[in-house]
């Protein structure tokens, strides 16, 4: 388990970009915290470390994946917060394949609870004030 704390939206953005130096291909990585929380912008950071046009970075909540394309793989960016059967849905959006294509990142992965891939790395971010956050990453296997 690793803990990480941030002070800033640019903080959480750097944190992301360093841990996408971590991020493999096949990897889903489930992110768990509130609205505000920080899970877009450790996307925007992650994305911007695998490489991916940031430019195109926001809450995927109207399009439900939206695929950044890098070099060699794709990101898929999921926002699961406006599905009823969100269990059922990631499965019908093609998680696996997207899985085989590159590294899936979910924001209110908590939605699909037991649907979500083993193994994965949960990232939970917790409001410790205004402007700070603490993420608390697990690799569960
Ligand atoms: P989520 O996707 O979890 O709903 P967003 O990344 O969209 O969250 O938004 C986070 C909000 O919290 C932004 O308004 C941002 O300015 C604010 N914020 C304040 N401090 C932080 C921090 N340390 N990390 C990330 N966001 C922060
Ligand atoms: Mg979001």
């Amino acid at each position: 388990m690793d803990i990480y704390e941030t002070s800033s939206p640019e903080d959480t953005v750097a944190l992301g970009r360093r841990l996408a130096g971590q991020t493999r291909q096949g990897e889903c990585i489930s992110l768990i915290g509130d609205l505000g929380a920080g899970k877009t912008a450790f996307v925007r950071g992650l994305a911007e470390g695998m490489g991916a046009d940031v430019q195109l970075v926001s809450s995927p909540t109207y399009v439900l994946v939206q695929e950044y394309p890098l070099d060699e793989m794709s990101l898929y960016h999921l926002d699961l917060y406006r599905m009823v059967h969100a269990a059922e849905e990631l499965s019908d959006l093609g998680l696996e394949e997207m899985l085989q294509n590159g590294v899936a990142v979910i924001e209110w992965a908590d939605r699909a609870a037991d649907a979500l891939p083993v193994p994965r790395t949960e990232i939970s971010i917790e409001i410790t004030g205004e402007q700070s956050r603490r993420f608390t990453v697990n690799n569960i296997n």
